[in-house]
């Protein structure tokens, strides 16, 4: 069973078939969606998926066809952009996915709009632990 859950826990979803690779989409609305450098989702089949705290999902129109859901009580993003009439399938985002899953991600799309502070992300040190320079961030 592949889970996910919002960052409160209100929401849960559990898919019982399988699910696509990942997707990592830099448009600007996925962004600020997301609450990150970049959104990440995948896609299941809509009638395997269950989802537990629904009362707790509220969505937003982002386009005239599109609606992406998120927590109303933590703000968490759990699906992307799905269209207002759905079909068989439904955009999840991989941010809400808990346990250790097999998919991985299979292509970055609009790169174009890759938020400028991103650009050089790949050079900047990685700590495998907390950054341990926070106490002296400063402007
Ligand atoms: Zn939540
Ligand atoms: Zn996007």
């Amino acid at each position: 069973m592949i889970e996910g859950r919002c960052l409160c826990g209100a929401v849960r979803f559990a898919i019982r078939g399988g699910m696509s690779g990942i997707v990592i989409c830099h448009c600007s609305m996925c962004r600020k969606a997301a609450g990150g450098a970049a959104g990440a989702f995948f896609v299941a089949r809509r009638d395997e998926v269950t989802w537990t705290g629904a009362e707790y999902l509220t969505s937003y129109k982002s386009s005239p066809e599109l609606v992406r859901a998120f927590c109303l009580r933590c703000g968490s993003a759990m699906t992307g952009a799905n269209l207002v009439e759905p079909d068989e399938t439904i955009i999840l985002a991989a941010s809400a996915l808990d346990g250790d899953i097999a998919a991985r991600i299979v292509a970055q799309e609009h790169l174009v709009a890759r938020a400028s502070w991103d650009a050089d992300s790949e050079k900047a040190p990685h700590f495998d632990g907390a950054f341990p320079d926070w106490e002296t961030l400063r402007p």
